[in-house]
C-alpha cells in the first residue's frame, strides 16, 4: 500500500515519533500513499519535519506486521491464528477466570504513549470500569512520570508551561538532560534559529552534545556535570541567584506561597550548597556555575527546556522542583520567552498522562481520592471507582511473582525492552495467566503472551496526539487498518466480551466524552480541531481557542509552591570493580528500542548502538576505536563496539539503546525516581573490558 508515483490528494495527519507532533501531509495516489510531506499550516512545525516524520513510516506496511489475531493455552506452545471473536471470547473468559480466583485486582493493563487520547481513555475506562480496578499505568512510567510529579506539586498541573512559538521570545535557554538535535530536531532548528539572533545558551549535560558547539551556534556555557549530580548543580545555581540578590522579588511575593520561599530561601543559602562547595561532586567548576546562573536570571527571558536527562533518575522528581523552584525565583513563568518545558519523548506521551493513565488519577490528573471527580465517572459509566491507587507497573509485576497479579494487558509497548530489569520484568510476565499484547510487531514482550491482538499503525487510526506544547492535533486514516479494526475498536470488544456494552460509532465521540468528563478539555471537539486545525489544553469556556501559555496570571495551583530539593545521591555507586559511570540517549535517525524506525527501508540509517568512551579511559584497558568492549554492571552485561571521543569526559561512557542485540537495559540498575518509580537509565556503574566480540 505504500509505493512511488504521482499524489492525486492529500490527508493531513500527525507524525507518530516524538513529541513535537509535526502535521505531515499523507499524499496519497487512490488508496495508496506515496509520500510524506511536513503540512506548512501545522502550527507545531510550521512547514518543517525530520528524517524520521518524512521518511520513516515505512514500518506500517512491512512483512512484520502481524495482521491475525493470535492465541495459545500456554507460553511455550505454538501461535494459533484465530478470529477476532475467538481471540476476544478467549482473553475476556481468562480474564474473568482469574478474577472469579484471584479477586478484582488480579489483573490490569498499560496503556501505550504511541495510541492515540481517545485508545488510550478507552484503556483506562475498560480497566476502571470493566475490569473495576485502579491498576493502570503507562508507558510514561519509565519517562516522564516526574515531570507529572514534579509539575504538579510546583505548579499545580502535570505540564509544560509554554508552546513552541515561545522559544523566539527568549533571551536565555537552559537545556538540561535533553538533545533536541537529535530527540527533538524541529523544535531544534527552532532553537536554533533563536540562538543565531541572539539569544545565550546554557547546557547542562554530562555529553558535548551538538548543541554545546555546532554549526552556527556555540553555548555560552557548558556545565558538564557528572551524572547523577542534576539536583546538586541546580541548586548551586539557586545558591547564586539568592545569596547575589537576583531574585524577581515582586513576582515572589504576588505569585508564590511565601512561607515555602522563605525556607526554601535559607535552604540554598546554606555554604555546603554553593558552587564552590558542591564542585567536587558535580565535576563542574564553581566559576561556570556562577556566571550561568547571573545568565539565567540577570539575561532577559529566559527558558528551561529538559528531557529524560532529568527524570530518568532516583531523584527524577525532586529535579523537575529544583527546576521549577529556578523558573519562579526568577519570574520566569507566565509569558512568552519563558517557562519549564519538559520535551517529550513520545507523540502522545503528554496525552496518555492526561488521558489517567496512572493508577492514582483519573483523566485530567484528578486524583483517586477526590470524590467529585470519581463521582463523575461513576454515573456516567454506572461503576463504583475505587479511591485506592491501584499498582505501578513494577508493583504489577512483583504482585505476578508472588502469585497474587495474573493478567495484564499491554498495548503498544515492549515492557521486556523499555523496563528496567529486564530478568525481573521477564519473571513477573512469565508468571502470569494471561498477558494480552496488543500492538503492530510480534515483540519480545509477546514470548511471554497468551494472546497477541494485532494494532494498527497511525495511518489506519482517527484521533488525536497531544504534543509536549499541550497541543491537541488531529490524526486521521489514511488507509484502512490492515487487521480490519482500529486499536479503539478492539478495545471496545474486549470491553464488550466482558460484558460493557460500548456502542462508540467514531473516536470522536470519545473525545466528547472526554470532554463532558475532563475539565481542562471542556472545549475539545473535533468539529473545533477541524475549523482551528489544533488546540492546546485547557481549553474550555474560559479559554475557548484553547492555552499557548500557562500561568500567566496565576498558577494552576494557586500560588506557586517552592519545594526544598536535598541532594540524595543516588545508591547506584561507582567502585573498584564498576569504576565508570554509563548514561545513554537516541540518534536523530532512530527511535527508542527501533520496532519502527529498523524496520523501513532506509537500511543505512540502521547502524549499530556503540559505546562512547574517553580516549584517555580507552587507552588504559588498552581499547581501540572500533574495538569490540565488554560493558558490565551489576545487573548484568552486553557487548558493543568503541567510539573513542572526547564528547564524554574521562569517568564517564554513553550509549545509545535503538538496537535489541545491544539490550543495554540488561546493564542498568532497578533503582528508580523516589516518588514515581521511573527508573534511573542515565545513570549506571560500570566497567569496559576489550572483547571478543558478542
Ligand atoms: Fe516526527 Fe518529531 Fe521528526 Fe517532527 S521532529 S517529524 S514529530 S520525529
Amino acid at each position: 500500500v505504500i509505493e512511488h508515483g504521482t499524489p492525486d490528494r492529500a490527508i493531513v495527519t500527525t507524525c507518530a515519533y516524538c513529541g513535537v507532533g509535526c502535521s505531515l501531509r499523507a499524499e496519497m495516489k487512490g488508496d495508496r500513499l506515496i509520500r510524506m510531506v511536513p503540512w506548512k499550516d501545522g502550527k507545531a512545525n510550521r512547514g518543517h519535519s525530520c528524517v524520521k516524520g518524512r521518511f520513516a513510516f515505512g514500518y506500517a506496511a512491512h512483512p512484520d506486521r502481524i495482521r491475525n489475531p493470535m492465541i495459545r493455552e500456554t507460553i511455550d506452545q505454538p501461535w494459533r491464528e484465530v478470529s477476532w471473536d475467538e481471540a476476544l471470547a478467549f482473553t475476556a473468559q481468562r480474564l474473568r477466570a482469574i478474577q472469579a480466583e484471584s479477586g478484582t485486582g488480579a489483573i490490569g493493563g498499560i496503556t501505550s504513549s504511541r495510541c492515540t487520547n481517545e485508545e488510550t481513555f478507552l484503556v483506562q475506562k475498560l480497566i476502571r470500569q470493566v475490569f473495576g480496578n485502579n491498576n493502570v499505568d503507562t508507558c510514561a512510567r519509565v519517562c516522564h512520570s516526574p515531570t507529572g510529579y514534579g509539575l504538579k506539586t510546583t505548579f499545580g498541573t502535570s505540564a509544560g508551561t509554554q508552546d513552541f512559538d515561545s522559544v523566539e521570545a527568549a533571551d536565555v535557554v537552559l537545556v538540561i538532560g535533553a538533545n533536541p538535535t537529535d530527540g527533538h530536531p524541529v523544535f531544534a532548528s527552532r532553537l536554533k534559529k533563536r540562538l543565531r539572533q541572539g539569544a545565550k545558551l546554557i547546557v547542562a549535560d554530562p555529553r558535548r552534545i551538538d548543541l554545546v558547539k555546532g554549526p552556527h551556534v556555540q553555548a555560552a556555557h557548558h556545565l558538564a556535570l557528572r551524572p547523577g549530580t542534576n539536583v546538586a548543580l541546580l541548586t548551586a545555581m539557586a545558591h547564586v541567584i539568592v545569596t547575589e540578590g537576583l531574585t524577581d522579588s515582586a513576582f515572589i511575593t504576588e505569585r508564590c506561597d511565601a512561607e515555602a520561599f522563605a525556607d526554601w530561601a535559607a535552604f540554598v543559602s546554606e555554604e555546603h550548597l554553593s558552587p564552590e562547595a558542591t564542585e567536587a561532586l558535580t565535576g563542574v567548576p564553581a566559576d561556570q556555575v556562577r556566571q550561568a546562573a547571573r545568565l539565567y536570571a540577570t539575561g532577559g527571558n529566559a527558558a528551561i527546556y529538559y528531557g529524560l536527562g532529568v527524570t530518568e533518575h532516583s531523584q527524577g522528581s525532586t529535579t523537575v522542583m529544583a527546576i521549577a523552584n529556578l523558573a519562579m525565583a526568577t519570574g520566569n513563568i507566565g509569558r512568552p520567552g519563558v517557562g519549564v518545558n519538559p520535551l517529550r519523548g513520545q507523540n502522545n506521551v503528554q496525552g496518555s498522562c492526561d488521558m489517567g493513565s496512572f493508577p492514582h488519577e483519573l483523566p485530567g490528573y484528578r486524583h483517586v481520592h477526590d470524590a467529585e471527580a470519581r463521582g463523575v465517572f461513576e454515573r456516567l459509566w454506572n461503576v463504583t471507582i475505587s479511591d485506592e491507587p491501584g499498582l505501578r507497573i513494577p508493583n504489577m509485576l512483583d504482585a505476578a511473582v508472588d502469585g497474587s497479579f495474573r493478567g495484564l494487558y499491554v498495548q503498544g509497548e515492549d515492557i521486556l525492552q523499555s523496563d528496567p530489569d529486564t530478568k525481573h520484568v521477564a519473571a513477573g510476565l512469565a508468571a502470569m495467566d494471561c498477558v494480552i499484547v496488543h500492538d503492530l510487531f510480534l515483540n519480545e514482550t509477546a514470548n511471554y503472551a497468551h494472546v497477541f491482538l494485532p494494532g494498527s499503525s497511525f495511518l489506519e487510526k482517527d484521533g488525536t496526539f497531544t504534543n509536549a506544547e499541550r497541543r491537541l492535533n488531529r490524526v486521521r486514516r489514511v488507509m484502512a487498518p490492515m487487521t480490519g479494526l482500529a486499536d479503539w475498536e478492539v478495545t471496545m470488544a474486549l470491553a464488550n466480551a466482558m460484558g460493557a456494552g460500548w456502542d462508540y460509532a467514531h473516536p470522536s465521540e470519545i473525545m466528547d466524552e472526554i470532554a463532558a468528563t475532563t475539565p481542562s478539555f471542556a472545549g475539545v471537539s473535533y468539529d473545533l480541531l477541524e475549523r482551528e486545525g489544533s488546540v492546546q489544553w485547557p481549553c474550555n469556556a474560559a479559554a475557548p481557542l484553547g492555552t499557548p501559555v500557562m500561568h500567566e496570571a496565576g498558577f494552576v495551583r494557586g500560588k506557586g509552591l517552592f519545594v526544598i530539593t536535598d541532594y540524595v545521591p543516588t545508591d547506584e555507586r561507582t567502585g573498584p570493580r564498576f569504576p565508570l559511570l554509563l548514561t545513554t540517549g537516541r540518534i536523530l535517525s532512530q527511535y527508542n528500542v527501533g520496532a519502527q524506525t529498523r524496520r523501513t527501508a532506509n537500511t543505512a540509517w540502521h547502524g549499530e548502538d556503540r559505546l562512547e568512551i574517553h580516549p584517555h579511559d580507552a587507552e588504559t584497558r588498552g581499547i581501540a576505536e572500533g574495538d569490540w568492549v565488554r560493558l558490565a554492571s551489576r545487573s548484568g552485561e552486553t557487548s558493543l563496539r568503541a567510539t573513542l571521543t572526547d564528547r564524554v569526559s574521562p569517568g564517564v561512557v554513553y550509549t545509545t539503546f535503538h538496537h535489541p542485540e545491544t539490550q543495554a537495559n540488561v546493564v542498568t540498575s532497578d533503582y528508580s525516581d523516589w516518588a514515581t518509580n521511573c527508573p534511573e537509565y542515565k545513570v549506571t556503574a560500570v566497567q569496559v573490558a576489550l572483547s571478543n566480540g558478542p
